[in-house]
């Protein structure tokens, strides 16, 4: 039973880290990015509303990220644990969170704060390259594929997200910085948060993650 957040800026490797924690802790990955891009792959009324601000770097209204997060919520597998990546990213996406899982008895275990500077966010995200077909990442420096543009895994298109251009990656760290970094200091009064080293290799910030949760 795990129930936490991962926090961080764009770039952070929250995803990398997603992926080895739900594995080890056996929960359900929650990441309301995912969950936008997958509505706007289908064609969705959500995924065209959430569209418009993503490409920008904004944030997506509070009241539309709350209740497409509290409904996933509510979903069996979540019962005994869950790891919510992206969400929350404001204050008042942190309080809602709160509020809701007061009303079902509920509560953090920890949040994971991923720590990394801004140069190197920037060198990551717009390296970034994710499998058309399977969501796999790959970075065209750090973790290039076996063959360019080829997803290793499927044999997938591998390609940009749209967001991950230079522009809209500053102004997502801008945003980071003015609405979710605010968050720590929220966790940090409430209750249980871990501050990890992201700029690191990935398996040894998932080696002081597994140390910290355990
Ligand atoms: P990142 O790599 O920036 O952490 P995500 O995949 O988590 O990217 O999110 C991509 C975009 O989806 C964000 O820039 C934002 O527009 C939107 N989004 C995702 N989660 C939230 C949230 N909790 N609140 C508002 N917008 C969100
Ligand atoms: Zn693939």
């Amino acid at each position: 039973m795990l129930r936490t957040i991962l926090l961080g800026p764009p770039g952070a490797g929250k995803g990398t880290q997603a992926v080895r924690i739900v594995e080890k802790y056996n929960i359900p990955h929650i990441s309301t990015g995912d969950i936008f891009r997958e509505n706007i792959k289908n064609g969705t009324e959500l995924g065209k509303r959430a569209k418009a601000y993503m490409d920008k770097g904004e944030l997506v209204p509070d009241d539309l990220v709350i209740e497409i997060a509290t409904t996933r919520l509510l979903e069996d597998d979540c019962k005994d644990g869950f790891l919510l990546d992206g969400f929350p990213r404001t204050v008042y996406q942190a309080e809602k969170l709160d509020e809701f899982l007061k009303a079902h008895d509920s509560k953090l275990d920890i949040v994971i704060d991923l720590e990394v500077g801004e140069e190197e966010l920037m060198r990551r995200i717009t390296g970034r390259r994710v499998c058309k077909n399977c969501g796999a990442t790959y970075h065209v420096v750090n973790f290039p594929p076996a063959v360019e543009g080829k997803c290793d895994k499927c044999g997938g298109e591998l390609i940009q997200r749209d967001d991950d251009n230079e522009e809209t990656a500053k102004n997502r760290i801008s945003v980071y910085k003015d609405q979710t970094e605010p968050l720590i200091g929220y966790y940090e009064k409430s209750g249980n948060i871990v501050h990890v080293d992201g700029s690191i290799s990935p398996e040894n910030t998932f080696d002081q993650i597994v140390k910290a949760v355990d």
